[in-house]
């Protein structure tokens, strides 16, 4: 879908979360500083002037089926919340299904994990088991139209399906998610993309991952990821 870009309102998103990231992250620790990035995150996207027109609802899971790209940060914040919130049987049944999602999608490459269909592993009756530390991808994932959403997942193969999203929400989320990104970049930590399971199932393997990442070395000894540029970045140049 194409959309008209707000410059003035990116461009000051982009300045305001960047500044507030950088002290956060000097003052606060970076994962610590993530989670904080996280409630402005979600106080911005709900107060863009085009919110009322999502048709995202509670119990609508379509999205939730798709491929999921995670920074490392996530991935620790996200343990954290599970290890700290979730009962013990569905910690398992959780790290079981990250296992086999990660066995199942090893060696794909971007493309491949598009077409296919991944039920998310936080995905439990219906809802997000981990709301409240779902990766940024699900928390900027909108649409207007729920139809789009399905007809992807009905036809993982048709990559030309574009669900249509809200363009503020869209600039909002994404404006923030670039901000915070650079933010980490500038103080040294690494900002590299990671399909979620597999980073996740890495990260339960290699227990000195987070110490690596929170001292500003490659997390994953057995996972590469991708140096993805953010859409926004440029714009604050
Ligand atoms: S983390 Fe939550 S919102 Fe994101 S895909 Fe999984 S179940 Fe859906």
């Amino acid at each position: 879908m194409e959309i008209s870009l707000d410059v003035p309102f990116v461009l000051g998103v982009l300045a305001e979360e960047h500044s507030r990231a950088q002290d956060e992250i000097r003052d606060a620790g970076v994962v610590r500083a993530y989670e904080n990035s996280r409630q402005r995150h979600d106080a911005r996207i709900a107060s863009a002037p085009d919110l009322s027109t999502l048709a995202c609802r509670a119990g609508c899971t379509w999205c939730c089926h798709f491929s999921v790209d995670v920074r490392a940060v996530e991935v620790f914040s996200i343990l954290d919340f599970v290890e700290r919130s979730l009962p013990t049987e569905e910690k398992a049944r959780i790290y079981a299904e990250v296992r086999a999602n990660s066995v199942a999608l090893q060696g794909m490459d971007d493309m491949e994990r598009m077409r296919r269909n991944v039920k998310c592993p936080f995905l439990s009756a219906g809802r997000c088991s981990i709301y409240e530390a779902r990766p940024q991808t699900c928390r900027n994932y909108h649409a207007t139209d729920v139809a789009g959403c399905q007809q992807s997942y009905e036809d993982p193969d048709n990559l030309d399906i574009d669900p249509e999203f809200a363009p503020m929400v869209y600039q909002a989320g994404g404006a923030h998610v670039d901000a915070f990104t650079r933010a980490m970049r500038d103080a040294g930590y690494d900002t590299n993309v990671y399909e979620m399971n597999c980073a996740l199932d890495t990260a339960l393997s290699e227990p000195d991952a987070r110490k690596r990442f929170e001292q500003k070395r490659a997390p994953f000894k057995k996972l590469a990821g991708d140096d993805v540029p953010g859409e926004f970045e440029d714009l604050a140049d």
